[in-house]
């Protein structure tokens, strides 16, 4: 016969809720890091300097001197020549993404100053259909390297033909 008797489970626990996007786990090295810290130190981890993704904003503020970021070509749209029929549509793929992340397309892009000197800009967002390069990206990047300002391209995937056919003439 027990002298003790175990205590009954209640069954009440509740879980803890927890704000959501609060606080990041690194996938480097499994520390939870506050979105604070994160945005102060340019969405790089402080324990093991993991690059957290970055939207086009945030790398355009950190690239660019405050304040001096001109956007151009926001009323560009992609086209859906291709007619894509899939589970759902390319033009229906494209507004959900605009709604969930306030851009009209993968890529933002403009004029700014880098240390005083005037440049051009185009930073891809790979929240945005994965950076999927679409006209607006191929327009925006050619429009920008037509200009006789130094270009800052920051790419979140593998730049298109149109893309790099603009980068060999830039550079040349
Ligand atoms: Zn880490």
């Amino acid at each position: 016969m027990a002298i003790f008797k175990r205590p009954a489970l209640k069954e009440s626990r509740k879980k803890r809720e927890m704000p959501q996007g609060l606080w990041q786990k690194c996938p480097g090295c499994s520390e939870v890091v506050h979105e604070i810290e994160l945005a102060g130190n340019q969405r790089v981890c402080p324990h093991c300097d993991h690059h957290f993704s970055q939207s086009a904003k945030d790398r355009i503020e950190h690239l660019l001197d405050p304040d001096t970021f001109v956007e151009r070509d926001a009323n560009l749209r992609s086209e859906d020549t291709l007619q894509f029929q899939g589970v759902a549509t390319y033009k229906d793929r494209l507004k959900k993404y605009q709604d969930a992340t306030g851009l009209t397309d993968a890529v933002l892009s403009g004029y700014g100053m880098i240390e005083g000197y005037r440049v051009a800009i185009a930073v891809m967002d790979f929240s945005f259909l994965a950076a999927t390069m679409g006209s607006v990206v191929a327009n925006a990047s050619r429009a920008r390297s037509s200009t006789a300002r130094p270009i800052v391209a920051r790419s979140s995937s593998s730049p298109p033909p149109e893309v790099r056919a603009c980068m060999k003439e830039c550079s040349a």
